[in-house]
């Protein structure tokens, strides 16, 4: 049995959660799950953290947190917990897988499968941040050699152990040059290591476009944290829905999984939110403590279910879905598959 940290978040946070927690328990997951508060509700109780100093014990004594989607209020005074929880934890690498699952779901891209390696602490998102007048604020860009050594190393590993032929870099090096020109060496440094790995760069507007309309061009692709959030998400969506994809944030102590998107407020508390991202954000977490017998159970449900069209209202096309389902009704039928 593992303990594991389990925060139901806020908007669909808490419905997503509740339908995953109950495919893994259904599916016979030996975990022991210990719930703690972050976000809105934190956050709203006067604490700008939005999270108690107590629910950083429980998460580094269990090292292992299943994440749903929390909001980070608007304006000035708040810090986001998802940076500062990547951050605190040292989670550098995160890892979002993004595949067709043509013909099931709907997708102009049958082809397509993908795992993007976003740098998690560094870049644009290191929270250096500062009026500097009036008039003028400024965010502050950081690359450090150490953190792409290991984001970088990390992707080349990962495409090893996974079996993947290619490791793609995006930068824009031909105009920052000094801080993704040093991400753009590292990886030419690091990619020499992995002769049986194939390597390329591309600059990383063109590699966007690329992305969008031939995603099936790319294996892994290692990238800045900035452009890894952006085009995570274009990836999971033009693969049928932000709402399929999950994500891991890898540390060398601890590990966060969760879903790519947010707390989805406009269909928050409505029974209509896909939880397939935060199961596909599970499924890693399992395989992640040595649980990949449940693991892959679940994927086979969650796919056997995929293909019976018993869709979401994020997915659910006339012709090829079959069933448009709510939030639990997925669960169920992911369960009767089990
Ligand atoms: P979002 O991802 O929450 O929603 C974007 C669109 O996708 C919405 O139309 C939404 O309905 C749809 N969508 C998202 N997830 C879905 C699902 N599972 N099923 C069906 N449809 C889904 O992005 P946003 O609106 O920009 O952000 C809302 C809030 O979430 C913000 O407060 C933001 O800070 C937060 N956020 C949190 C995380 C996180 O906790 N990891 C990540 C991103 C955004």
């Amino acid at each position: 049995m593992t303990k594991i940290t389990v925060a139901k978040g806020d908007g669909i946070g808490p419905e997503i959660m509740d339908a995953t927690l109950e495919i893994l328990k259904a599916a016979g997951a030996q975990i022991e799950v210990d719930e703690i508060e972050i976000g809105e509700k934190v956050y709203l109780s006067g604490n700008t953290s939005g999270i108690a100093p107590e629910s950083w014990d429980t998460i580094r004594q269990n090292k292992v947190i299943l994440k749903a989607p929390i909001t980070t209020p608007q304006g000035g005074g708040y810090k986001s917990l998802n940076v500062t929880t990547r951050k605190t934890l040292g989670l550098y690498a995160n890892v979002r897988p993004v595949m067709s699952l043509y013909p099931f779901v709907e997708t102009k891209h049958p082809l397509m499968d993908l795992v993007i390696v976003r740098e998690n602490e560094e870049d644009l998102y290191a929270g250096i941040e500062h009026q500097q007048t009036d008039e003028v604020v400024q965010c502050l860009k950081l690359i450090s050699r150490p953190g792409c050594e290991k984001i970088i190393r990390y992707a080349f590993e990962y495409a090893k152990q996974q079996n993947r032929k290619k490791v793609t870099c995006f930068t824009k090096d031909n105009i920052m040059k000094q801080t993704d020109g040093l991400f753009h060496k590292v990886f030419d440094e690091i990619a020499k290591e992995y002769p049986e790995i194939k390597n390329e760069h591309w600059i990383v507007d063109i590699g966007a476009a690329k992305v969008a309309e031939s995603p099936e061009l790319f294996d892994v692709i290692v990238m800045p944290n900035l452009y890894g959030d952006i085009i995570s998400d274009i990836a999971a969506e033009i693969a049928g829905s932000v709402g399929l994809c999950g994500s891991a944030n890898i540390g060398e102590e601890c590990a966060m999984f969760e879903a790519i998107h947010g707390t989805a407020p406009d269909i928050g508390g409505k029974n209509i939110a896909n939880p397939s991202g935060l199961l596909q954000g599970a499924i890693m977490m399992l395989n992640h403590i040595g649980q990949s017998t449940v693991a892959e159970t679940i994927q086979n449900a969650w796919l056997a279910t995929l293909e019976q069209g018993v869709h979401t209202a994020d997915i659910y096309k006339e012709g090829t879905s079959s069933l448009k389902v709510g939030t639990r009704e997925f669960a169920q039928a992911v369960i009767t598959n089990l």
